[in-house]
């Protein structure tokens, strides 16, 4: 798992991103984060703990609670472990640049929750290979099995993000903007330029 790609997009002497670099330090919980991302679109990146990198998807439409959403996840490059707390603006003209803050975070394991980390990270990489990840999540938002399933008809990097139904699911709709405070950053730059962009659509 490299970080090669990851640096290479980014000029660190602009962005305040955290410079790719693996954790070599083990913590006894795997961590997972995601990420809310006002880019050109917005988006939701989702990222989970392995071997030192967050192996890394945009998720356009956020994630969901509810068993019967399948929702489309576009594997990127691997980001490096220090990402997991970075919230802030990504300047002008540098890749991503736009907003970026924390909408959950927290630990997970494989569903067999072995107790033991590298066990853990043995499962959830076959897991991965085989394009089938299951994993259980311990966020404030997100909670209990989810799997990442590689769709197979192509060679591409889709994948779908899946709930399972477990006591965590909810099966009425779910908006992940809706689980998103008003006030929260990206929140609030959305409010103070509708109207500019409201007036830019006017424009023939
Ligand atoms: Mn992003």
């Amino acid at each position: 798992m490299s970080l090669a790609t990851y640096n290479t997009k980014r000029n660190f002497n602009e962005t305040s991103e955290p410079s790719g670099k693996k954790n070599d330090k083990q913590q006894d919980k795997l961590s997972f984060v995601i990420q809310r991302h006002k880019a050109s679109h917005l988006h939701y990146d989702f990222r989970l703990e392995m071997e030192g990198v967050l192996k890394s998807w945009a998720v356009p439409k956020g994630p969901s609670l509810n068993p019967q959403d399948k929702r489309l996840a576009m594997m990127v490059e691997d980001h490096p472990y220090d990402y997991k707390d970075f919230a802030g603006v990504i300047p002008e003209g540098n890749y991503g640049a736009g907003i970026v803050e924390i909408w959950d975070s927290g630990t997970y394991t494989s569903l067999e929750d072995s107790g033991n980390v590298k066990e853990d990270e043995k499962l959830l990489k076959a897991g991965l290979a085989a394009g089938n990840l299951k994993f259980k999540m311990h966020g404030k938002k997100l909670k209990g099995e989810f799997a990442l399933v590689r769709l197979k008809d192509s060679n591409s990097n889709s994948w779908l993000l899946i709930k399972h139904n477990d006591s965590y699911a909810v099966h009425e709709n779910y908006n992940s903007e809706e689980n998103t405070p008003k006030n929260s950053p990206i929140n609030k730059w959305l409010a103070s330029h509708k109207p500019e962009e409201k007036q830019a659509k006017k424009k023939p």
